[in-house]
């Protein structure tokens, strides 16, 4: 295990993120004013300039210029946002999410019905 004080390393910076991004597409408006569809569409297009993983930001370039980002909802951004990191743990022969609402909103939103995340 690589030690917690320690600066990230790839797999811990990929875990924090994918955790931001879905749990802010989880609480995203069903229906986002222009405003939060903008500012959204900005906070997804830095990434690939920003993300301080080189050859993870050009993965996701490539990715976004072919899969431009779905900013109408609530529903469908959690969806675009899954098939993304979907794209990335095949990539790295990790297991696909299901992607459908109700599996996305277990794991960032509302836990399981068996109460087990308080
Ligand atoms: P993670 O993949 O970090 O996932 C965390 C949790 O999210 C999982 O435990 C699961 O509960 C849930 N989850 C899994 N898949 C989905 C999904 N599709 N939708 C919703 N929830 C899901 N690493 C590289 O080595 N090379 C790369 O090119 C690379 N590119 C990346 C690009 C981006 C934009 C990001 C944010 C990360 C990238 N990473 C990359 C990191 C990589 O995706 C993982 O975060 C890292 O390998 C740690 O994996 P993990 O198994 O802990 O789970």
């Amino acid at each position: 295990e690589y030690p917690e004080h320690c600066p990230p390393d790839v797999e811990r910076l990929g875990r924090s993120t994918w955790t931001f991004l879905h749990t802010t597409a989880a609480y995203f408006p069903d229906r986002p004013s222009p405003t939060q569809r903008a500012n959204m569409l900005m906070l997804l297009r830095a990434l690939p300039t920003l993300y301080p993983c080189g050859h993870c930001a050009d993965h996701l370039g490539s990715e976004m210029a072919t899969h431009p980002p779905d900013v109408s909802s609530r529903a469908a951004l959690s969806r675009w946002l899954c098939e993304r990191h979907n794209e990335v743990n095949e990539r790295l022969g990790k297991e696909r999410f299901d992607c459908g609402l109700r599996s996305l909103d277990e794991r960032w939103k509302d836990g399981p019905n068996d109460g087990s995340c308080g």
